[in-house]
């Protein structure tokens, strides 16, 4: 099938991994994320101005979508575009389309864009965009109409040395390149550094793809090794089945992890030997979720989150891990995948039961990590191999790892406030050099 028959990966369902937020009512991504700055800039001693700065966007902007639908109808969606930071360069981040999408969800992304950026020490701020559509109910030609138009109310604001989005839930490498062409059109020229996560045929980068799995992995077995859990035939579950989620589980199992459940938004399945993948992807090709595979048993979507396993990957949504769920959640180490899915409660309650949280803004940083590493080889105009850029990202998410499990120790903090403090610090340093203006 040639790129231009494949309809985008968003557009199978199940294969998109996107679920619906289980959290209580009243958290939302951006109290999750305030509370994580608010605990960081306790700890490093900051005023309140400062604070108010960091905990604050740059710049937002909100925009109309309308879309004329194939039947000739018109539909309205809302769309966003946050850029939180630009103290350490051009904001950075993705592309979110889901129903579910809001301002507040947006403005917490940004931020964790920011200092997961600052913590991997890639030269850029953080931003988040979204749009309010459902991909999977609208057609190709619908979505390429909703990008187009999304990318010019947003022009105004993005650029290679501005804001460069990338695929985010919902939204992948076709969607970056109509992104990439509707800039291009509206400047006069061909501008690849606009976006990351291209295809590779228009300037992307080998390994892109697969890129925030692949970092996943890497910390994942690192963080097993750290608990002194011997990753062969350890035992797994992974939460969602899209993007992040299905590499992360494969990739494990590559690793001899046992990874006996996965779930998508429709349910869970769990095989107490290990699931087997190829089967697993057939059945997913053939009816767009997981549940139904013949190799396994079905599982309760929620109850997967609950297994008895050494390593759970929450790869979809924010928020899955609460206060209502967390003392349910015996796994020994939990790998966020997905940017968000540990409230501050849920935390506490893990640290309180020893369990090891690896937070999401180094867990899934390889996303961005190889985002900066398609930037840096197209303003080179030298593209390295896959091999090449496998190497390089195992070697800054070892590295990042290391230096927060460092600081965890040295500083006797959980992993998450380690790497927010890192993070925080890098930021505030940054913007204190430069100074205020006026
Ligand atoms: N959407 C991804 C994330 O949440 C990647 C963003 C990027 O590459 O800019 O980290």
């Amino acid at each position: 099938m040639s790129l231009l028959e494949a309809r985008p990966a968003v557009l199978t369902g199940a294969a998109a991994g996107i679920r619906p937020a289980l959290a209580t009512p009243l958290a939302t991504p951006l109290v999750d994320a305030r509370s994580q700055l608010s605990d960081a800039v306790a700890l490093l001693g900051y005023p309140e101005g400062l604070h108010a700065l960091l905990a604050t966007p740059r710049r937002e902007l909100t925009v109309a979508v309308p879309l004329r639908r194939d039947d000739g109808s018109t539909r309205l969606f809302t769309g966003y575009r946050v850029q939180h930071n630009f103290s350490r360069g051009p904001a950075k981040g993705g592309l979110r389309y889901s129903p579910h999408v809001t301002l507040d969800e947006v403005r917490a992304l940004a931020m964790w864009m920011t200092w997961k950026c600052a913590l991997l020490d890639v030269p850029y701020g953080g931003a988040k965009g979204g749009v309010t559509i459902d991909p999977r109910e609208f057609s190709l030609p619908e979505l390429e109409r909703v990008t187009r138009r999304y990318t010019s109310e947003i022009l105004p604001i993005i650029g290679p040395e501005k804001d460069i989005p990338a695929p985010d839930i919902g939204t992948d490498e076709r969607t970056m390149a109509w992104m990439m062409d509707t800039y291009s059109v509206n400047v006069g020229y061909t501008v690849p550094g606009i976006v990351t996560g291209k295809p590779i045929s228009l300037g992307g980068s080998h390994g892109r793809a697969s890129a925030t799995s692949r970092g996943v992995t890497h910390v994942a077995l690192a963080a097993l090794r750290h608990r002194r859990i011997t990753p062969y035939g350890a035992t797994a579950a992974v939460q969602g089945f899209g993007k992040v989620g299905h590499d992360a589980a494969v990739f494990l199992a590559d690793a001899g992890v046992r990874v006996i459940a996965v779930s998508d938004q429709y349910g869970a399945v769990y095989n107490e030997r290990g699931i087997d993948f190829a089967g697993l992807d057939a059945h997913v090709a053939a009816t767009g979720r997981v549940v139904g595979f013949a190799g396994a048993d079905p599982l309760d979507g929620d109850a997967l989150l609950e297994l008895d396993v050494d390593l759970l990957v929450p790869a979809a949504v924010e928020g899955v891990l609460h206060a209502g769920n967390a003392a349910r959640v015996t796994a020994r180490v939990i790998v966020e995948g997905a940017n968000g899915p540990t409230s501050p409660a849920a935390d506490r309650i893990f640290a309180a039961n020893g369990q090891l949280v690896v937070p999401d803004i180094l867990a899934n940083a390889g996303g961005v990590l190889v985002s900066y590493f398609e930037w840096v080889q197209g303003n080179q105009a030298y593209w390295w191999n896959a091999a090449e850029v496998e190497q390089k990202l195992e070697e800054r998410m070892l590295a990042a790892w290391q230096q927060v499990v460092e600081t965890a120790a040295s500083r006797d903090l959980s992993l998450r406030a380690a790497a927010t403090v890192l993070a925080v610090e890098r930021v505030a340093e940054a913007h204190l050099l430069r100074g205020l203006y006026p």
